[in-house]
């Protein structure tokens, strides 16, 4: 753990680290993502329990400013105590290699305006916490379906890195979109294009998709990320159709409308409400019940087109 801890929390979670990471490696490929990498000695301890480990990254406000770490409360919801807090950003780590001092991962470049990696150089430092959100996939089970957009295709090359030879990935992902140059697949995978709503998600039911991919709710797992509406209410359907919540691994990766800080904090309350209702947070089914209830909070005017 590092000096820069804003105070003494509780210890976490074995296998997972919070540290400062110097990047060193930040290539833009010709087809629209930046490839990003950070080293740390404190990665050698990180223990992903899973594919397609996810973590957060605090960005400093300042450039060229120490990332400033968080302090945690009993439930591990953070506190920045006296510090300005950072950006916070989700990525997911592409190949990591237990042991290894480097964290590799692919982000899309949406041209955004004062995006934070426009910002950023090799050399910069960033706060990391991770590993998260690991997919592990239950003995009985062969097939992962992945559904994304393409913010997601660094995930889907990281789960198609299974510790299983038995287990394939069968992805589906929006119709004319480019997969990022230089990012591979562990294995040969199973790819099915489908024609992507407004916000970038691959259109279509349960019924569609698992069809497409060949599964049935007893063979297969199901992961989505996307946009909150859109991966909110493909898990419904799938939910609906027989597929049981334990088997779905969904991330509401952003919400239109919202900067993901923005989100963030609508997260947090629902967090907190959870909470004092008794609810246990660290059950990864009822936080996804939890996030995606966010989804039915209507004040964005576009919510539910995608
Ligand atoms: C667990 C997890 C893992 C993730 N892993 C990855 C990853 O490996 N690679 C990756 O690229 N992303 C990943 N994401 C998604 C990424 O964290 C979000 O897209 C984040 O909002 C990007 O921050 P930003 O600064 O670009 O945009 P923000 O400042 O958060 O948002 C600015 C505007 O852009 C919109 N926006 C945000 N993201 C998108 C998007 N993807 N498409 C269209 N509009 C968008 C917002 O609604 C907002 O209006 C992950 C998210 C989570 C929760």
């Amino acid at each position: 753990m590092n000096a820069s801890v804003a105070n003494a929390g509780p210890v976490l979670p074995p296998g997972m680290v919070m540290t400062v990471a110097a990047v060193t490696g930040l290539e833009r490929d010709g087809s629209g993502f930046v490839h990003v990498r950070l080293e740390a000695d404190a990665f050698a301890h990180a223990q992903p329990s899973g594919a397609a480990p996810v973590f957060k990254l605090f960005i400093p406000q300042e450039k060229g400013a120490h990332p400033p770490l968080p302090s945690f409360d009993a439930k591990y919801l953070p506190s920045w105590g006296d510090q300005k807090p950072p950006t916070v950003r989700s990525y997911t780590a592409v190949g990591f290699t237990p042991g290894s001092t480097v964290v590799a991962f692919t982000a899309v470049d949406r041209g955004a305006e004062h995006w934070w990696l426009d910002r950023c150089a090799v050399g910069d430092q960033l706060g990391f916490i991770g590993f998260r959100h690991e997919v592990v996939v239950p003995p009985s089970v062969s097939t992962v379906v992945a559904v994304g957009d393409v913010s997601a295709f660094g995930a889907v090359a990281a789960l198609s890195r299974q510790d299983r030879d038995d287990v394939n990935v069968h992805a589906v992902l929006p119709t004319g979109s480019q997969w990022p140059e230089g990012l591979s697949m562990q294995r040969p995978q199973r790819v099915s294009t489908v024609a992507a709503g407004s916000t970038g998600f691959p259109r279509g039911s349960w019924a569609d998709i698992s069809g497409t991919a060949a599964v049935t709710e007893s063979d297969c797992v199901l992961w989505l990320g996307g946009e909150l509406a859109a991966v909110a209410a493909l898990h419904a359907d799938a939910v609906a159709a027989g597929l049981d919540p334990s088997r779905i691994f969904t991330q509401p990766y952003w919400r239109k409308g919202r900067t993901r800080d923005e989100f963030d904090g609508e997260m947090s309350i629902l967090y907190q409400g959870a909470l004092a209702a008794g609810e246990d947070i660290s059950d990864r089914v009822t936080a996804t019940r939890i996030e995606l209830s966010a989804a039915l909070c209507t004040s964005n005017t576009e919510e539910g087109q995608y």
